[in-house]
Parts: C-alpha cells; structure tokens; sequence
C-alpha cells in the first residue's frame, strides 16, 4: 500500500512550526508496511490544498492530511476534501449536538464559526476527538482512502492510534524494525566493526549519529512480522556481536530510564551538581516515570562562589579553576554530601561561544561518586553550538553512571 502525507498549514512554510506530524506518521506508517512515496507540506490555500489531494489521489491508496480542521476562514481541509470528491458538506445533528455539549462543558457557548467542524460528506465517517474540537474525517473515494487529522499533535496522535487505524483494513505488518543504542563508539568505527552488514540491501542496517550516541537500526520485510523478523535474525546477531558492550539500550530506551532502572536494582539514590547544564540533566532525569524513586535532588553550581557553597574547597577552584577535571570531582562528591544520595553526577564545561580560563569551548568534565568508586570523564565536545554542547554533555553523565552501574562494565 502507498501512502502520502499532506501537512497543511502556512505556518509550515514560513519556519515557524517543524513538521512533526508527517514524520510521526511516517514511522508509525512504515511500522506497518505502508509506504510512504510523497510527504508534502503547503499553505492554507484551497486551491493548492484541492490541487495536492487530486495527485496525491492520482498516485496513492492512502491519503492523509494534517492540520487545517479548525475553524476559521483559514482552515479549508474539510472544503478541500469535498471538492475534490464532489460532495457537498452538511451540517451533521449528531456532531453538532457533541460540538455544543464540549462547549457546554466548559461553561461556554460555542462560537457559530465552530459549526463547520461538525461538517460531514456523505463518504465520510467522522473521528471523534475527544482532546480538541475538530473530528476527523475517514473517507472511501473510488477505491481510495483519505483521512483528515487535526494539527496539534497530541491530538493527531489519538486519532490516528484510536480512530482512525481500527477503522482501516490496512495490510498486517511487514516490516520488523530494531534500533540498536550505542555509547562509546565515533560513526565510522561504528561502522568498521559491523563489516559489510552496512551494505546488505536486506536486512538493511545503518547507522545514525545521535546525541545520545550512535544508533544501528536493522530492518527486514516479510509477509507477516514474524517472517521479517526471521529475515532480521541473522543481521541482529551481527550487531549483537560486534557492538555487543557499546549497546546500552534498544528501541524507545533512554539513558535517564535506564539510569533509573539499574539505580533502583540497586536500591541506590542519586543526586546531582550541574554547572554548564544549568539542570538540564536534572530536567532529563525527572522526565522518566518514576524518577522519584532514586533521584533524590540536584543543584545547579553556576559560578565559583556557587560551587564554594555547594562545597567545593576554594583552593580547589583557586588552584585548577571552574572548568577542571578536579573541580567535577569535588562537585561529584558534593552533590553526594549536599542530598545525601549514593551516587553523585556532576557537570563542569565550556559550552561556548568563549572560551573560559583559557579552556577552548567544548572542553567539559563530567564527575562521578559512588559506593567505592570515583571517576572523571574529560571531553573535547567542541567547536559545536553551545546547545549541543551542553545536551552531548547531559548524555555524557548519564552514559558514564549507566557504565559505572552495568554489572560487567564494559570497554
Ligand atoms: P485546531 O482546531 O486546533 O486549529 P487544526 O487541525 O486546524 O486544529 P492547525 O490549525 O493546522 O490545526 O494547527 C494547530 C497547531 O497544531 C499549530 O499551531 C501547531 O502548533 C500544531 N501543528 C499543526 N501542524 C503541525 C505539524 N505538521 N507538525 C507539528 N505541529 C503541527
């Protein structure tokens, strides 16, 4: 099946918004075996929205629009699909009825502008969407489909998983996807030690530079899941083998969830002392369910005199400076004392455009303090944006403790 992607709204084509719809659905097409051919992304223009839904229709099974279901004057997908099919668009009773009770709720009165999202075609099925105020709309056109989805994302998302899918006899999956996380390892070594798998047409594995390390994803195609599965084996073997102690997670892991899991194996606690990620690897740690388990707290050390308080002896900061190996030591065994945890991950870097005390930017430590264990890690992150930086640097913490926690601590 052939699929394609219209995501509608000029706000996409001024800069203003990142499409994450079109690459949200992608994945979630391609886990199921619907090719993607076109994705494309226009203004809110009826003309070229009608024009688009003609080719799209002309080469596709499966369309799928997102955006343009509100409102306003400006919102013309609803318009645009009728045309296209020629259909005329009624008011829906039923549709209207739970527009106004959604208002209602809210101890509103619905605006009149709102009727038209309770629009329907005669080929159309609606899709509730219990978040927001715009239903979708499923349509079977001459052996083709089309589905309309809302713009924000979280409401997309429902719609798609929960309205849309059960309503659609869409081939079973084919194709069977595992991306393999790894720490530790630069691109092209990565690439060395999986060999000619790189080059296999099928299964497919490639590697993709994230901040968070190097990912191999390997893809296989089958008639059903279990089959490109089979066909996957031999290539996830492969990389099992070959990357096997660099692997820190597989799929949707984290290194904050996973950091969280081998802490609470452990029955230990955690704390931190951040200074150029001003608590962004507090903001990665909490972001996990259930973080409160084993993160007990962290500070954010900015300046000298903050690293002092937090305890850092001052002859420490006189002697090597803020950005300095034995610096994040201390700020490691500090953010240990300061809340009591059992571990302590600390940050100390220049994530630039400056330098600092001479340091070229990119030159970050990360401390670590542990149950008989104490480390550093020194990093030339540099010369890359000040963001990246400091994100490489809040993975760089996390890598170092899931290391310092595996059972058989790798490389
Ligand atoms: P609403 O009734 O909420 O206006 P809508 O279907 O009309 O829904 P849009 O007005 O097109 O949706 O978009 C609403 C918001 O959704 C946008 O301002 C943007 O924040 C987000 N959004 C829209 N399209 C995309 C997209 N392709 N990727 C990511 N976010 C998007």
């Amino acid at each position: 099946m052939k699929a394609e992607i219209l995501a509608i709204g000029t706000e996409l084509l001024l800069g203003e918004i990142v499409d994450t719809n079109s690459a949200w659905l992608a994945a979630r097409l391609a886990d199921l075996g619907v090719e993607v051919w076109w994705s494309v992304r226009l203004g809110d223009d009826l003309d070229r929205v009608v024009e688009a839904l003609r080719q799209a229709l002309g080469r596709c099974d499966l369309v799928i629009t997102v955006g343009g279901l509100g409102p306003t004057d400006d919102d013309i997908t609803r318009e645009a699909v009728a045309r296209v099919i020629g259909e005329e668009p009624r008011v829906d009773p039923a549709l209207e009825a739970s527009l106004r009770r959604y208002f209602a709720e809210r101890g509103r009165t619905m605006p009149e502008m709102n009727l038209k999202q309770a629009w329907l075609v005669p080929s159309a099925q609606s899709l509730p969407n219990p978040l927001g105020t715009a239903p979708g709309w499923l349509v079977r056109h001459q052996g083709r489909i089309i589905v309309t989805l809302p713009g924000p994302p979280w409401e997309m998302e429902r719609m798609w998983l929960e309205e849309a899918l059960p309503r659609l006899q869409l081939p079973s999956a084919t194709l069977f996807r595992r991306t393999f996380k790894t720490w530790g390892l630069g691109e092209s070594a990565v690439a060395e030690l999986l060999g000619s798998w790189t080059r296999c047409p099928e299964p497919r594995v490639a590697t993709y530079a994230r901040l968070d390390g190097i990912h191999v994803r390997v893809a296989a195609r089958g008639s059903t899941l279990e089959e490109a599965q089979a066909r996957a084996a031999p290539a996830l073997a492969a990389v099992e083998a070959a990357l096997g102690p660099f692997i820190w997670g597989y799929d949707d892991d984290t290194l904050a969830g996973l950091a969280r899991q081998l802490l609470m194996e452990r029955g230990a606690t955690l704390a931190t002392l951040e200074s150029l990620t001003g608590g962004m690897l507090g903001q990665e740690i909490c972001a996990v369910p259930g973080a409160s388990d084993v993160y007990l707290g962290g500070g954010v050390a900015y300046s000298a005199s903050a690293k002092a308080r937090f305890g850092v002896p001052s002859e420490v900061l006189e002697r090597s400076g803020t950005v300095a190996e034995e610096t994040a030591r201390h700020m490691a065994r500090a953010a240990c004392r300061w809340f009591g945890a059992d571990w302590g991950l600390a940050t100390t870097g220049v994530a630039g455009p400056a330098e600092i005390e001479g340091k070229p930017v990119g030159t970050v430590f990360v401390g670590l303090q542990g149950p008989g264990r104490e480390e550093v890690k020194a990093l030339s992150l540099g010369p890359r944006p000040r963001h990246v930086v400091r994100q490489r640097t809040v993975y760089a913490a996390l890598a170092l403790l899931w290391r310092s926690l595996s059972p058989e601590p790798p490389g």
